[in-house]
């Protein structure tokens, strides 16, 4: 059987999606952040410095409930059960509910703490630390659960809904995804028809639902008709399980790791569903769904903080204990290479959280870039350094009566959950370029009109002439960190050559070249990383009272970590130019 797709059904499919994708990055606002920045070559140094820190109130109140979490999780939260069992017993629910997590960034006036996203953070880390399943099982119900309700819902929803579930009487959950709606949400099937009564009715399957069966509220992405220009949208309903034609095909889908979380099945038979609902604009759900995932795949990046510092401990203390050929382990290079690796990549990854977590707090208005590539980068490393803790425990760590064998299971699906990495790495490379893509399209096309474009063209030149010779400042307040941020800021500059050079060289066809995009996504990521450790040590080194001993051991690390990321960004960009993708291509035709 031929299962490739025809020329003709390639391209309709692709002109429609980038056609939807242009729909959706024309709603956000072309603002220079961060993550579009590098693809120019230019460094926005005050989304990265000064290095976030909460204000003292908020942080005696994070410290406060991280104490109570704290013994909560030592007296009551079991990971080895929960995977057991697969199941996360009620009483931890509601422990979990009565110190605040499952509503703690809603407002007060609803029941909330009315914590910021970087508070938020701290807590999810210290979940995260512990047991991956109950971090998901929160970050399902409050992250992406009650999320579109708090950012888009009327004065009218908040007040029916929130109460409950911010004190966690009710769950919520959260449903994209479907049979041939994955990786490619935009294809959502389920089809919600207005009755012309002012109701609509839902009919199709979602599937991989977090709490979907056991959530009391649910966001459900359905398929509306435009209303006078025809054609479909998505959009956002609430839905709730007692409507009938609501179906829970399989309650507890058995799987890998994350096992105490209950992923459901579910079906919409005719289920009717009043228009009063309806979540945010009709037919802009995946507007909402976009900027829900924005907030998952930061809390994302605190969980894997968590567990990386867990796999970072686990290690280390193994190495320091275990003797072979007379020396404990921690003393042979190759043990010494994963231990301090996973040492720098746990600091950044926590820096990386930070500093993301503080671009929602700001109230900016696009940080879908930075979200993205905190989500690739933290679950691309924590899935290292899992394998690293393991390979360092030997066969202790293939017997279940260690915590690396549950760990390994459960680190697995955060590199397909909340969008695959390879969908988001090339997310993560198209959005940079667009801005330069429009920028070199609007020169090409002055170029067609000789005199009216010559404005166009001059500037372009002039600003051509001064990237040569302009590297981006990165502005470090320690001089011991000055040859390092010179060091980023030239890679910076490196990129936005490369960046270009892509974009001539592939033209509309860099939409194609998937290995290209991922060098350069990559070496967005390492720069988005190096500058939020500069950024972390700065402060540390500046500003922080560390005990000398800790600062030292700190430097060390940040200072490890970008050496090995600008090899590595260097490593992505020498390849846009030395590479074998020809012979790869090849020997993947026919396969
Ligand atoms: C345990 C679990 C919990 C989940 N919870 C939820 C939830 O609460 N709510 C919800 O809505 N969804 C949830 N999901 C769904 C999850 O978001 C999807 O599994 C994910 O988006 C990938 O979709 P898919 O599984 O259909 O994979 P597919 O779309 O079939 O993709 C399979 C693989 O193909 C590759 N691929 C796909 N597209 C591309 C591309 N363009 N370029 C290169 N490679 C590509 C990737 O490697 C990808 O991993 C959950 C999934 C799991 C496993």
């Amino acid at each position: 059987m031929n299962t490739k797709t025809s020329p003709t059904d390639f391209r309709q499919h692709r002109d429609q999606q980038m056609k939807q994708a242009e729909e959706l990055l024309a709603s956000v606002p072309e603002r220079l952040g961060i993550g579009k920045g590098l693809f120019w070559g230019k460094f926005v140094a005050d989304w990265i410095f000064p290095y976030p820190r909460l204000s003292d109130a908020e942080q005696s109140r994070v410290d406060q409930s991280l104490a109570e979490l704290t013994q909560f999780c030592d007296e009551h939260l079991d990971p080895e059960r929960i995977d057991r069992e697969a199941d996360i017993p009620s009483e931890v629910i509601d422990g979990l509910a009565q110190l605040g997590v499952l509503g703690m960034t809603a407002p007060i006036e609803v029941g909330g703490r009315g914590f910021s996203q970087m508070a938020y953070c701290r807590v999810l880390e210290e979940i995260g630390g512990r047991c991956s399943a109950t971090s998901i099982f929160v970050n399902a119900h409050h992250s992406i659960g009650i999320r579109a309700l708090l950012l888009f819902g009327t004065d009218e929803q908040k007040r029916r809904w929130l109460p409950d579930l911010v004190s966690a009487r009710k769950l919520a959950a959260f449903a994209l995804t479907e049979p041939e709606a994955g990786s490619d949400a935009s294809n959502v099937q389920t089809s919600a028809i207005p009755t012309g009564d002012g109701d609509f009715v839902l009919n199709g399957e979602k599937r991989y639902i977090t709490n979907g069966a056991i959530a009391d509220v649910l966001t459900v992405m359905a398929r509306t008709p435009n209303a006078g220009r025809g054609g479909t949208s998505v959009t956002a309903f609430l839905v709730t399980p007692d409507m009938p034609g609501f179906r829970v095909v399989e309650a507890r889908m058995p799987k890998v790791g994350i096992r105490g979380t209950a992923t459901a099945r579910l079906a919409f038979e005719n289920m009717r569903v009043p228009a009063a609902n309806i979540l945010g604009p009709l037919g802009k759900g995946l507007k909402v769904a976009l900027t829900v995932l924005d907030f998952g795949r930061t809390t994302f990046g605190a969980c894997c903080t968590g567990a990386a510092k867990t796999c970072l401990r686990l290690a280390t203390d193994h190495a320091r204990t275990r003797r072979q050929f007379g020396r404990t382990l921690g003393e042979f290079e190759l043990v010494q290479k994963k231990l301090a690796r996973m040492a720098a990549w746990t600091y950044a990854m926590e820096a990386m959280t930070t500093i993301t977590a503080s671009l929602i707090d700001r109230g900016l208005e696009d940080y879908m870039l930075e979200t993205a590539m905190l989500k690739v980068y933290s679950t691309e490393v924590l899935w290292t350094m899992v394998n690293d803790a393991f390979q360092i425990h030997g066969g202790a760590a293939y017997f279940t009566d260690r915590p690396l064998e549950r760990m390994l299971r459960d680190a697995r699906i955060n590199q397909i959950g909340e969008g695959a990495n390879e969908v988001l790495t090339s997310f993560i490379a198209l959005t940079g370029l667009r801005g330069p893509g429009l920028r070199l399209k609007s020169v090409a096309d002055a170029a067609k009109r000789p005199w009216s474009g010559l404005g166009i063209i001059g500037r372009f030149v002039a600003d051509q002439v001064a990237f040569r010779f302009e590297t981006p400042g990165v502005p470090v307040r320690s001089p011991l960190l000055r040859p390092a941020a010179d060091e980023v800021s030239r890679r910076i500059h490196r990129l936005g050559l490369a960046a270009q050079r892509t974009l001539f060289r592939h033209r509309e066809e860099v939409l194609e070249r998937q290995l290209d995009q991922e060098r350069l996504a990559w070496s967005a990521m390492e720069l988005f990383a190096s500058t939020c450790v500069l950024s972390r040590i700065d402060y540390e080194l500046t500003e922080s009272r560390l005990p000398r001993d800790e600062l030292e051991r700190r430097v060390k690390t940040a200072m490890y970590f970008l050496s090995m990321s600008a090899r590595r960004i260097d490593e992505e960009l020498n390849g846009l130019n030395s590479n074998d993708d020809e012979q790869l291509r090849a020997a993947a035709t026919g396969l």
